[in-house]
């Protein structure tokens, strides 16, 4: 194809799956786009007839690109999506049908509740459970299916997904910023809009080989394997030339997420040997988590395609980076002004000084929620290696800004005259440019230029808590200025006073060094901040009574909410071990032992084979190998009874954070007794006998 082609057909392709607002505009009559729109920017109930008109425009522009099928499309706890088809076919009189699309099927769905993860809400004797439109998302076509995206909820309208609290957390920012915003006098901004980039990282490897391991089909992790000769230690992968293979993955991946209107932009090779990233542009929240969603779903789809397996978990190979997602965040409004980016004047400054420090302060309130935003089983084996930010949270601001703080907090710097007049901000910002903000690069939490990089969330989990706790934390932090600056006499003072004592109270959360280095654990500590290592841990606090109450006063979850969520955290994480130890104990017995005990006979046979034929009286090789692999067999024996053993024992635990706390403290580490007797074993046994492909093999044989 040449050039000017491709320069129609991407535009062209680019959302030809997305009943966007062109489509909406073109096929709707001009009446329901419009009470379409009010309900989409009041957050109101759609009315009945409006919604009859649009299901039926819907239909008609689904069934003409080929759909047959429509579904809810949401969001459950299991952090994967989920959907239902139903056919548009509809039964008339002489044995034909009519296709055919309802409002009420639009607006309204009812799955069962008791097959997803509730924490309890729903027990199966009332199980309903209902999915509602989310029309601030468009709908799309996947599989020949019309996806509507939607809201799941219980029967008495507790959330049992992962994008009710998103919503409430955008309304809660939304309304608190707004008061901010007014106070500067901004009163033509109607609405505050959080805007998200997630950088997603993945592997890919061959899917034959990743078919003969079990442990990754059923794990998504290697939970065996020996270190190969050479890792990322060359520092050759990054940015490296992409493979041909990979390249057209890579390609035909882009043209399936142009297809829905997902701004999939960069692609480049990661650290590790077989990883890649993929960085979309960054769009509005609500749309961002939907779109990374799908974009997770169609990465493994068009790999597949390609005869390759992408690997989105946090860690599918020890002894190499895992993959994360940055989680890019920012504020803006709707008359397109980035919050978080210094303007050109003394007040945009003090607004702009406002916002940070309103992040500041919650991040180091709430350090916490944002360790648990992130917390899972896959996550704990990647935080805290020299790959990922460690457990600990805090904030790179970079020099420039961290002077600036400190010379707000001490007065320094002011002249007399400037001090009368606005204080805050009465030096003009430099802009910052990201060569200066964005070097350090192992921090958890850093501040990019015009907006925050949270580096902790993990490749496989949806974005969407990370982005609930960011927004509610900040909501807080601004109703808690706005309640202070609304009835100030002297705004201006009271604005200089609040941020200066923001940075004092709140600096301890700014790190600008090395946060892999061992001195910054224990600077940390001194400084008092958490470092929860791992899930269980971080866990503990989630339901303080200063997180409870957080919550509730925005709205975002009720108490019984949030419990469930603990719940369904913690059954998660003992649900992941679980299934490891078990897929352990499967390879174990039926792969591994029994090829070291063929791969030993072998041995054997050929020793007395020598010996028959006279060749040797001396002891041979194959003899010290039968032997060191003999004990090695029998020593790992030993460590696989007792990993099931223990892993059997976890039943009897009720408490389920007790359960947890037992799989982290008994059973992770009996699983990793077992793999250090089996990787030993693969480095003596004949790759030919081996019954898995290699750590060589899968990572550099792509
Ligand atoms: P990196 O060096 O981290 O790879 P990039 O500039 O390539 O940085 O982009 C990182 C991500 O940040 C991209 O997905 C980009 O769209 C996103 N991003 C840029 N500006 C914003 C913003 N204002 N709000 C949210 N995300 C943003
Ligand atoms: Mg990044």
């Amino acid at each position: 194809m040449n050039n000017t082609t491709m320069q129609n057909r991407v535009p062209d392709m680019f959302g030809s799956m997305v009943f966007n607002d062109h489509v909406m505009k073109e096929r709707l009559p001009k009446e329901t786009y419009k009470a379409l729109q009010r309900t989409i920017a009041e957050g109101r109930k759609l009315d009945p007839t409006v919604a009859n008109v649009v299901a039926n425009a819907m239909k008609d522009w689904a069934t003409e690109k080929g759909a047959t099928h429509f579904t809810h499309w949401f969001q459950p706890m299991t952090g994967i999506t989920a959907e239902k088809h139903d056919s548009f076919i509809s039964p008339v009189e002489g044995g034909h049908i009519i296709m055919e699309f309802s409002g009420k099927e639009l607006v309204k769905g009812e799955p069962d509740a008791s097959s997803f993860p509730n924490g309890g809400l729903r027990s199966t004797f009332e199980a309903r459970g209902y999915t509602a439109w989310d029309p601030s998302s468009y709908a799309f076509i996947k599989d020949q299916t019309l996806c509507i995206p939607t809201v799941f909820y219980s029967y008495g309208g507790e959330a049992l997904d992962k994008k009710t609290p998103l919503l409430r957390s955008l309304e809660a920012i939304n309304k608190q910023g707004l008061r901010i915003l007014r106070l500067f006098g901004h009163n033509d901004v109607k609405r505050l809009k959080v805007t998200v980039g997630p950088e997603q990282e993945y592997f890919l490897i061959s899917r034959k080989k990743y078919y003969q391991r079990q442990d990754l089909v059923i794990c998504g992790r290697t939970l065996f394997g020996a270190r190969p000769p050479k890792g990322q230690e060359m520092e050759d992968h990054y940015f490296g030339t992409i493979k041909p293979r990979v390249a057209e993955f890579m390609a035909d991946l882009d043209e399936e997420l142009w297809k829905l209107g997902i701004l999939a932009k960069t692609e480049h090779n990661e650290a590790a040997p077989a990883q890649h990233e993929l960085a979309p542009i960054f769009t509005e929240a609500n749309i961002a988590v939907d779109h990374n969603q799908l974009t997770m779903e169609i990465m493994k789809k068009v790999a597949r395609r390609h005869d390759l397996a992408c690997l989105l978990h946090e860690k599918p190979f020890d002894g190499v980076n895992g993959s994360g997602k940055h989680n890019n965040w920012s504020l803006s409004t709707d008359t397109g002004i980035n919050l978080l980016e210094p303007g050109d004047s003394p007040r945009e400054n003090a607004q702009f000084l406002l916002f940070l420090v309103a992040v500041i302060k919650a991040v180091d309130e709430y350090q916490d929620l944002l360790r648990v935003s992130i917390a899972s089983a896959n996550n704990d084996h990647r935080l805290g290696g020299n790959e990922a930010p460690p457990a600990i949270v805090s904030m790179f601001l970079g020099d420039e800004l961290t002077q600036i703080l400190d010379t707000i907090e001490n007065d320094s710097d002011y002249e007399q005259q400037d001090r009368q007049e606005l204080k805050v901000g009465v030096h003009i910002l430099p802009r910052f440019a990201r060569d200066t903000t964005d070097r350090n690069r192992t921090s958890p939490f850093a501040f990019t230029g015009n907006k925050f990089e949270f580096r902790m969330p993990g490749s496989g989990s949806s974005v969407s808590s990370p982005n609930v706790i960011l927004n509610t934390i900040v909501a807080e932090a601004l109703s808690q200025f706005a309640d202070e600056l609304e009835n100030e006499a002297d705004f201006e003072s009271a604005l200089h006073d609040l941020i200066k004592r923001t940075i004092r109270d709140h600096k301890r959360i700014i790190f600008n060094g090395n946060n892999y280095s061992k001195e910054w654990v224990e600077e940390a500590a001194r400084r008092g901040l958490g470092n929860c290592e791992t899930t269980v841990d971080a866990l503990a606090s989630y339901l303080d009574e200063k997180n409870v109450q957080l919550f509730t006063k925005h709205k975002i979850y009720t108490a019984a909410e949030l419990r469930s969520r603990f719940d369904i955290q913690l059954e998660s994480y003992c649900k992941t071990l679980n299934m490891e130890a078990l897929t352990m104990i499967d390879m174990a017995y039926k792969e591994i032992f029994p090829a070291v005990s063929k791969y030993v006979d072998f041995l054997c046979e050929t020793v007395v084979h020598k010996k028959q034929a006279g060749l040797i009286d001396v002891k041979t090789n194959e003899e010290i190998l039968a032997q060191q692999l003999s004990k090695l067999s029998a020593q790992g024996f030993d460590k696989l009874r007792h990993l099931e053993d223990v892993r059997s024992r976890a039943f009897t635990i009720e408490d389920i954070h007790e359960k947890a706390m037992y799989y982290k403290d008994a059973v992770l580490p009996a699983m990793e007794a077992l793999r250090t007797d089996a990787d030993q074993m693969e480095r003596l046994t004949a790759e030919s006998y081996w019954p898995y492909p290699t750590y060589s093999k899968l990572l550099f044989y792509v």
